[in-house]
């Protein structure tokens, strides 16, 4: 068995390629939908993008990705043409998500090499897996494999950016624009 942790974008992008290749990967989320920091939450009548606002395609690759999913081109006050997922961004990691092996509301709290593999922990449960691939944020490797692992260092450069997120309904019309022609 494969399992990946965390079904943010990174988590089903890696599920989806080893499906593709003919694998049968487990995707584990502690949280109860998935997506990750690509997240729509709904108020009411309202909803909010409150992880990415969009994303944009640099590769050939992830261009080709979003041209099969539900997103529109937005534009922005400076001419740029951003993806949204419609009708929230929550589109996006749903579609991505569809056809796979994910269990949400499972956290992981320990790894450690088993012979050959791996013993993943989830509270009281112990799951074993040939491979393991770990999407979470870098500063939680340490939590999970235990701060002495090699991987633990390697990520020890990696600094996550402070980030302050508004949810705000205005009266007025969105800041962005969908271009003429656009879906
Ligand atoms: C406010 C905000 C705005 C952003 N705006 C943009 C934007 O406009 N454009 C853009 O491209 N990017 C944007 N980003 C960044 C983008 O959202 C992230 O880079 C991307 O979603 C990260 O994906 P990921 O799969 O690497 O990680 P995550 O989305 O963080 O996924 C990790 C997953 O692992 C799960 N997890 C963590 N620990 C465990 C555990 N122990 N056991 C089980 N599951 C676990 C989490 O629940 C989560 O679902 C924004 C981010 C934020 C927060």
């Amino acid at each position: 068995m494969i399992i990946i942790i965390g079904s943010g974008m990174a988590g089903l992008a890696c599920a989806q390629r080893l499906a593709a290749a003919g694998l049968s990967p487990v995707v584990l989320d502690k949280g109860r939908g998935i997506g990750g920091r690509v997240a729509t939450r709904r108020v009411g009548d309202l909803q909010f993008d409150h992880g990415a606002q969009y994303v944009n395609a640099n590769g050939a690759g992830f261009a080709a990705e979003l041209g099969r999913l539900s997103v529109e081109g937005w534009q922005d006050g400076r001419g740029r043409t951003h993806s949204v997922g419609v009708p929230g961004m929550s589109a996006i990691p749903k579609a991505l998500g569809a056809g796979l092996d994910i269990r949400q509301g499972v956290q992981v709290t320990r790894l450690q090499q088993d012979g050959d593999g791996w013993r993943v922990e989830a509270g009281c449960a112990v799951l074993r897996a040939a491979r393991v691939v770990v999407t979470v944020p870098a500063p939680q490797v340490a939590g999970l494999l235990g701060a002495g692992h090699p991987l633990v260092a390697n990520l020890a450069p990696v600094r996550l950016a402070p980030c302050l997120t508004l949810m705000a309904a205005v009266a007025a019309s969105a800041p962005f624009h969908r271009p003429a022609g656009c879906r």
